[in-house]
């Protein structure tokens, strides 16, 4: 009997793998991946330095003790170059495999950065535990450090590095940081927090080059502005990874376009995780990789299971001041209404009939969160 093979390892890849096991303990279970498959929790990534743990310490279970618990082959350094669809095989670096239902975890790249000059090669992204090994290597004995990007992992990692006692720059484009999914007070708030912890912000601005000097680098923006740095971190976002789908045939738009069964335009073929698109929403976070592994565990093991998902809240991790957001729907009518206090922020996103539809939550008001997700689901 061919395998259900699974391509990676990250929380996609080993979240649907235990949610099998605990579904049924014999059906064959291969897990591919070109990294080490060591398990590990990609979020604790960005505030590993408050939380005093080295990358190395934030590996869990190696893949032999998972393959072992799990009672799965484990196939790791190994690369999945192409699928057969109509074969059902995948060519990999060391070969080539069978498979039954082939489900494809294989996350989201780093969006270049797109800098020029002669230090650009050097710019790092943090988007896997060898990554942050490397981070730390280079951050280790420094002390200036530009982010690029004030999105959600921008923030936290400012948040992290300047607790730390680094000295940190964040260029980001928006006029205040998590703009897509912040109205402009909570924004402000955070961008404000993190000021006061020593944060520089550098709103409405791109980085344009980087060129190294004596003693680091020289960043120019597109203003004309320069910043001095020791190490540049881009964390301008990610972009889900299609090419080993889409030259297999398979449907991609953003991501690897799936329905609520996650399967994609050919028949045994399943994505989930960051690089999926489940009917047009790519939703690149820890809850709806569980709710997608529940729901995909299920219908692999025989019980036909669509995805359905709750309400689920993003909590950035921004101790300096948290922010707990549920955006409303796209498209979705109505507006902000924003009660600041002094000590957080709460906004509430509601229809012109005055119901709520999602919600901002910052500092000490993220304690709502709990009622206003029960409000919501009634
Ligand atoms: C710094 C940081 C902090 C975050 N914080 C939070 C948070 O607080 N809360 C939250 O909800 N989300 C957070 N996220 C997002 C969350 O971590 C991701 O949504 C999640 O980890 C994605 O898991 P994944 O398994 O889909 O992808 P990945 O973890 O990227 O795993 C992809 C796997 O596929 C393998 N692979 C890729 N291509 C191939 C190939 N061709 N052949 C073989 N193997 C392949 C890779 O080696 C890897 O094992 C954070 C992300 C980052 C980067």
């Amino acid at each position: 009997m061919s395998p259900i093979v699974i391509v990676g390892s990250g929380l996609a890849g080993y979240t649907l793998l235990k949610e099998i096991r605990k579904r049924d303990t014999a059906t064959p279970v291969m897990l591919v991946t070109a990294d080490d498959g060591a398990f590990y929790s990609k979020p604790n990534l960005s505030n590993a330095l408050t939380a005093g743990k080295t990358a190395a310490a934030l590996a869990g279970a190696s893949a032999e003790n998972m393959a072992a618990d799990l009672n799965a082959t484990i196939l790791t350094h190994v690369r999945v170059t192409a699928i057969d669809t109509q074969g059902q095989r995948i060519c990999t670096s060391t070969g080539e495999l069978e498979y039954g239902k082939l489900v494809l975890a294989l996350g989201a790249d780093p969006i270049p950065h797109g800098l020029a000059g002669e230090g650009a090669a050097s710019v790092l992204a943090v988007n896997d535990l060898s990554d942050y090994a490397a981070f730390r290597g280079a951050i280790d004995g420094k002390r200036r450090i530009t982010v690029l990007g004030g999105g959600l992992i921008g923030c936290e990692f400012a948040n992290d590095l300047a607790h730390a006692g680094f000295a940190v720059d964040v260029v980001h484009l928006g006029e205040w940081p998590l703009e897509r999914l912040l109205p402009v007070e909570a924004g402000q708030r955070l961008a404000d927090s993190l000021a006061a912890l020593g944060v520089a912000w550098h709103f409405g601005r791109t980085g344009k080059s980087v060129e190294r000097t004596a003693d680091g680098y020289r960043i120019e923006l597109d203003n004309g502005e320069i910043i001095a740095a020791d190490v540049v971190l881009s964390a301008i976002g990610l972009r889900p990874r299609t090419q080993l789908a889409q030259a297999a045939g398979i449907r991609v738009g953003r991501g690897i376009q799936t329905g609520r069964l996650l399967e994609t335009s050919v028949s045994n073929v399943y994505a989930m995780g960051d690089c999926a698109e489940v009917e047009g929403l790519s939703l690149p976070y820890v809850q709806p990789l569980m709710v997608q592994a529940r729901a995909l565990a299920a219908t692999l093991t025989g019980t036909s299971t669509p995805v359905a998902y709750p309400a689920m809240p993003v909590m950035v991790k921004t101790p300096a001041h948290p922010v707990a957001v549920l955006p409303p729907k796209l498209g979705a009518a109505g507006g902000w209404k924003v009660a600041c206090g002094d000590t957080g922020i709460c906004a509430l996103h509601v229809d012109d009939s005055g119901r709520l539809q999602g919600f901002a939550l910052t500092g000490s008001e993220t304690g709502r969160r709990n009622t206003l997700m029960k409000e919501l689901a009634a």
